[in-house]
C-alpha cells in the first residue's frame, strides 16, 4: 500500500489568503524554515496504478499537478483519471470543495456517511459531477466495505467510526444548543486496510478528544495520521486570529493534560504523524521548541508529498 499526503495543512491552507500572523507573513516572504502547504488531503493505492483520495481539498488541482502518479495515465487514451474514488471524514470545505475539481466527466465513487451525502444533496452545485459516472455511496460506521469503482475492486477495505467532533461550520444551529447541532457520526476517521498484505493505518484528520472507544481503536496501531490543528487551544485567541478556541473548532490540541500527545501517550502507536495542521501552529516552524517537543514526544509533522510505503 501506498500512501502520499497531497496537503498536510488545515483549512485556509498555509500561508492562508487573508492572514498575516507570524507563520503566514514568514512563509510569505520565503523565511527558511517554513514550507508552504496546501489543505488537507491523502491519497493511497494498493497497486499504484488506481488511487483513492481520503478528502477531496480545494487546491485538488495543484495537489495532482503536484503528484505524478495522479497524472491522466497514457493507457487511459485522450482522457482519463488514476482517482476512482474520494473518501469524505466530514462535510468541512476544505474536505469536500475538491469534488467540484472532480467534475471533468470520469467514473469513480464517492464514499460518506448519510447525513454528507444529504449536505451533498442539498447542494445542486454537486450535480457538475455527473450521477451516470459517480456514484455515491453510503458509508455504513464500524463495518468493513470493499473499496471500488464501477464494480472493479480498488484492492482496499474501509472501515469508517465516530469520533468526537463538531458539524460543519456552515451547517452550525446555534438554537441548538452548545452541540450547535452535532450528531454523532459528523466526523469520522477511517481504517484503511489491505486485505492482500494485512497493511492497514488509521486517518483522522478531524477529533476534539480521544474518549475511550477511539483510545481504543488507537491502541497498538502501526500508523495514524491524526488531527494536529493547533498546538494550543487557545493559539487563535492569543495570536489575534479569531475568538474561538480549538475545542470551540472541534479540534483537540497537541499540548496538555487533554492534547493529543498526552492522550496518545501509552496507547503503543507505533507511528504518529499530524496532519490538518492550522497555519497558526507554531510547529509550522522548523526551529521552533514546539516542533522540537513534538518530534520529542515521537510525533511526526506531515508535509505536502510525504510518502509512506506499507
Ligand atoms: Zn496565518
Amino acid at each position: 500500500m501506498l500512501i502520499k499526503v497531497l496537503g498536510s495543512a488545515a483549512g485556509g491552507g498555509f500561508p492562508q489568503i487573508n492572514c498575516n500572523c507570524r507563520n503566514c507573513a514568514d512563509a510569505r516572504a520565503g523565511k527558511p524554515g517554513l514550507q508552504s502547504r496546501t489543505q488537507s488531503s491523502l491519497a493511497v493505492s494498493s497497486d499504484g496504478a488506481a488511487w483513492i483520495l481520503l478528502n477531496a481539498s480545494p487546491d485538488l488541482r495543484q495537489q495532482v499537478d503536484a503528484t505524478p502518479e495522479l497524472a491522466p495515465p497514457a493507457e487511459a487514451g485522450a482522457r482519463g483519471s488514476p482517482i476512482k474514488a474520494v473518501v469524505l471524514t466530514n462535510g468541512d470545505v476544505d474536505h469536500l470543495a475538491g469534488l467540484l475539481s472532480l467534475r471533468e466527466g470520469f467514473a469513480l465513487t464517492i464514499y460518506a456517511t448519510g447525513r454528507v451525502l444529504a449536505t451533498l444533496a442539498a447542494n445542486r452545485i454537486f450535480d457538475v459531477l455527473d450521477p451516470r459516472l459517480v456514484e455515491r455511496v453510503q458509508l455504513p460506521i464500524a463495518t468493513p466495505v470493499g473499496l471500488a469503482c464501477g464494480g472493479a475492486s480498488l484492492g482496499l477495505s474501509l472501515e469508517a467510526f465516530p469520533v468526537p467532533g463538531k458539524v460543519a461550520l456552515y451547517l452550525e444551529d446555534a438554537s441548538a444548543g452548545p452541540g450547535l447541532g452535532t450528531q454523532a457520526g459528523d466526523t469520522i476517521g477511517l481504517r484503511i486496510s489491505e486485505p492482500g498484505s494485512g497493511a492497514a493505518f488509521l486517518y483522522i484528520p478531524g477529533c476534539a478528544a480521544v474518549d475511550q472507544a477511539l483510545a481504543d481503536r488507537l491502541r497498538n496501531a502501526p500508523l495514524v495520521f491524526f488531527d494536529g490543528t493547533l498546538y494550543d487551544d487557545e493559539e487563535m485567541i492569543s495570536q489575534g486570529l479569531s475568538s474561538k478556541t480549538g475545542q470551540r473548532m472541534g479540534h483537540i490540541s497537541m499540548l496538555g493534560a487533554e492534547g493529543s500527545i498526552a492522550a496518545f501517550r501509552g496507547l503503543g502507536v507505533e507511528r504518529r504523524i499530524f496532519v490538518h495542521i492550522n497555519n497558526s501552529n507554531p510547529v509550522l516552524r522548523r526551529d521552533s521548541s514546539e516542533r522540537r517537543a513534538v518530534e520529542e514526544a515521537g510525533w511526526e509533522v506531515a508535509f505536502d508529498g510525504m510518502e509512506i510505503r506499507l
